[in-house]
């Protein structure tokens, strides 16, 4: 738990959040500012800041992530199609830091990102 951070304040109750998914280890929610039909962020319940500060310890909690957004997009009905975003650092666009994974479906998507 970091005091200043959204996103622990999410994981904590401090902050409503529209839950579509949690477990004793992440937690999933519905993007604030949606850029797709479904667009949810994952993040894990233990604080880190981003994919650079991730360990050896966070390789199980990491392949969880991915995996849960597997089944969401699955049960939103877009598993033929949707992309799995993180964003590391500032440059990159990251601007909450608490590492979360963007999943965003229900549209067609360019690619390279802009
Ligand atoms: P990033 O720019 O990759 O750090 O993504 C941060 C995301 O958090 C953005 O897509 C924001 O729209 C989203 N966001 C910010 N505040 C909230 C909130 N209170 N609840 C849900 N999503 C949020």
């Amino acid at each position: 738990m970091s005091e200043d951070c959204l996103f622990c304040k999410i994981v904590g109750g401090q902050i409503p959040a529209d839950l579509v998914y949690e477990d004793e280890r992440i937690l999933a929610f519905r993007d604030i500012s949606p850029q797709a039909p479904l667009h949810v962020l994952i993040v894990p319940r233990k604080h880190v800041a981003t994919l650079n500060d991730a360990d050896e310890q966070d390789r199980e909690l990491l392949g969880h992530i991915l995996l849960t957004a597997k089944g969401i997009a699955a049960e939103n009905g877009v598993q033929g199609g949707y992309r799995v975003v993180n964003n590391c650092g500032e440059p990159a666009g990251q601007s909450v830091f608490h590492i979360h994974f963007h999943l965003l479906g229900g549209r067609p998507m360019g690619w390279p990102p802009g």
